[in-house]
């Protein structure tokens, strides 16, 4: 049988009914450009020991598995595992992909890398590939997530990028989204518009899978190294979807092993409380792409809440849509507070301090954890929790009323 990987999505951009290029006619011939050179480049043997070393010798990789011993103890049932895509370099996996996409910008001559950023993540992992490859940098972001978001500013700003404040409507996220598109238009000749996750118009979902599969890659082999089998259930949470499926899609083919997305269910079940895309969403159209969505009784894409920002998106990459519908991965969620327990737990038990994105996946097998006696559960630690810890203390202290 093919492999899930070689076949899907198809040559438009499909993965099932999901996903495309739904694109304003000027972008059309750039889209098809950037397929074409990725379809070309990604299979030539420069690019591939290229990324490899960078890989390596830049990023830190690979970066270990490690076993939650005490964490396991403490919940009692099943073993809990971590992927470290917190010890990646910038303490994320955004690197994966950032790196990759500066490394084709590259090969296709491009001489700068642009995107959007919300909380400034991606922004800081994109001006880090865009110093490395001695490129331009033009960040897109919105006024209010500026002033946020202080320390990835002064980040970007130190690693040589412009970052351009967006003052119109809401000021955020989709508005930095359609700034950087116009200006993408301008000079889309010698820039690369680097998408942040498995999202976006074909082929950025396929194309930064790819780019994050290694983390499943990597994770397989360590695992079975470690232990002499497969994991029996493997956990990420789900912003975009691209820690996700860099995980899932090392253990796609791998039929015993169960995949779970976590989205983030906030503060309610009411909308606007939370971002749980899967859990109430429908069927809709987004920046360009079909997949599921939360909408306002508008239509509009909704407004959202979670704690982690870096989960705070009104849909979800197409393929992520396409697994729910065929049912090879399950999509669960964790709450707020859920989150921040397992913030508290992983940090005090094994001295990891997570990512408020990546706590709602420890959340979930710590849930899960007691009803699977003898199961091993592999979570995809996406970050490190840093940037998070004035935030959660300045709001919940050391987490007194937790316990
Ligand atoms: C951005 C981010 C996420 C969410 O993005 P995905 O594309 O869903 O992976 C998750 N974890 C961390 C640490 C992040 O920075």
């Amino acid at each position: 049988m093919a492999s899930y990987l070689k076949t899907t999505p198809d040559a438009q951009g499909y993965f099932g009914t999901y996903g495309g290029a739904m694109l304003p006619p000027p972008l059309v011939p750039h889209f098809k450009d950037i397929t074409d050179a990725y379809l070309r480049i990604s299979k030539s043997a420069d690019y591939i020991n290229e990324l490899r070393l960078i890989r390596k010798h830049f990023q830190g990789r690979p970066t270990p598995v490690s076993y939650l011993k005490n964490l396991s103890d403490a919940c009692g049932g099943a073993r809990l595992y971590a992927k470290r895509e917190d010890l990646n370099h910038t303490g994320a996996h955004k690197l994966n992909h950032c790196m990759a996409e500066g490394l084709l910008a590259r090969h296709m001559g491009k001489t700068k890398l642009m995107a959007e950023t919300g909380a400034g993540q991606h922004g800081v992992a994109l001006a880090t590939a865009a110093a490395y490859f001695g490129m331009e940098c033009e960040i897109h972001m919105g006024e209010d997530d500026i002033a946020k978001e202080a320390p990835n500013v002064t980040r970007m700003k130190l690693l040589g990028a412009e970052v351009v404040p967006v003052s119109f409507g809401g000021r955020s996220l989709k508005e930095a989204v359609d700034s950087c598109f116009e200006s993408y238009l301008k000079q889309a000749d010698t820039a690369l518009f680097a998408i942040g996750s498995v999202v976006g118009p074909h082929p950025f979902p396929m194309m930064v899978r790819d780019f994050q599969h290694v983390v499943g890659v990597e994770a397989r082999e360590q695992f079975l190294e470690m232990t002499g089998e497969l994991p029996d259930m493997v956990a990420a949470c789900v912003g975009g979807g691209s820690n996700a499926m860099g995980i899932f899609s090392g253990f796609i083919d791998d039929e015993g092993v169960a995949l779970f997305g976590v989205e983030p269910l906030g503060s309610s079940s009411n909308l606007g409380d939370h971002a749980a895309t899967m859990t109430y969403g429908e069927d809709g159209e987004l920046h360009g792409f079909r997949s599921i969505l939360l909408k306002d009784p508008q239509g509009a894409p909704a407004e959202v809440h979670t704690i982690a920002s870096g989960l705070h998106y009104p849909g979800v990459g197409p393929e992520h849509a396409h697994l729910h519908r065929t049912g090879r991965a399950t999509y669960v969620g964790a709450t707020d507070t859920e989150c921040l327990r397992a913030f508290y737990d992983l940090s005090r038990r094994e001295g990891i301090i997570p990512a408020l994105e990546s706590a709602h996946a420890v959340a979930f097998a710590m849930r899960e954890a007691p009803a699977n006696p003898g199961k091993s559960i592999l979570i995809n630690l996406s970050g490190r929790g840093d940037k998070d810890i004035d935030y959660v203390t300045q709001n919940h202290g050391f987490g007194e009323n937790l316990r």
